[in-house]
């Protein structure tokens, strides 16, 4: 049995739960359904459902899926690692990236995305938890790559993205979820336009809610767990 919509509606419930308690309204808080390594029938069912916002992590993945639900009114989101030998198709299928990290992927977006589309809207990514692996921008040189991206003539950079370490506590993680509500707002007192925190996720979106989340991005809560 297809437990989609039922999950989905869970989310939302979720979603709205987590946003009254923080006095925020709900609908300032957008739900992005990743459905990486789920077939495309998963997106059609939650799409039937309501759903507007997908991510995808990985490119190969995410192409056949594009095609085949080409007819319907969804935004795709990039969230995944960014590879140079991508960065033209990931341009020309998506409408937002999230996980912006270098100037150098930053400007081959740019260039790739096509004339007749409207600008790729991105956020960099922000590594707070100190680890290399995770990807992500430290935090000491995001103002520098912010300004940069900014200028970019065919992207709109709109905002934050991090992943909080997996092992790290409550307190920590917290920690990172407000830490990244200060980074935008700085990346604000410097004069970029900017309004959106990419954070939260199937475990702790209440957390990422509560600290000023404007996108949770969530998987395994709506499409079950993955392989
Ligand atoms: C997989 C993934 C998610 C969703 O994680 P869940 O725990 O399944 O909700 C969110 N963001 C990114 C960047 C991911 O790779």
């Amino acid at each position: 049995m297809n437990q989609i919509p039922e999950r989905l509606m869970h989310v939302r419930e979720r979603i709205r739960r987590a946003a009254m308690a923080a006095s925020r309204p709900p609908d300032e808080i957008m739900l992005l359904a990743v459905s990486k390594t789920k077939p495309a029938s998963d997106v059609a069912a939650a799409y039937g459902a309501g759903q507007r916002a997908f991510g995808e992590n990985y490119l190969q993945d995410a192409l056949p899926k594009i095609r085949a639900l080409a007819d319907n009114d969804i935004e795709w989101h990039f969230i995944g690692r960014l590879q140079g030998n991508k960065t033209a198709d990931i341009s020309r299928h998506f409408s937002w990236v999230h996980g912006i990290d270098s100037l150098k992927h930053a400007r081959q977006l740019s260039t790739h995305r096509p004339a007749d589309l409207p600008p790729l809207q991105v956020c960099i990514q922000v590594n707070l938890s100190g680890e290399d692996s995770k990807g992500g921008v430290i935090p000491t040189n995001l103002n520098a790559l912010a300004t940069e991206v900014a200028r970019l003539p065919r992207l709109r950079l709109r905002g934050l993205m991090t992943m909080p370490d997996p092992n790290a506590d409550t307190a920590r993680r917290d920690a990172a979820f407000a830490g990244l509500r200060g980074l935008l707002e700085s990346l604000r007192a410097a004069g970029l336009d900017v309004d959106t925190l990419s954070m939260g996720m199937s475990g702790d979106m209440e957390a990422a809610i509560r600290e000023g989340a404007t996108i949770v991005r969530v998987g395994t809560d709506i499409f079950g767990a993955r392989d």
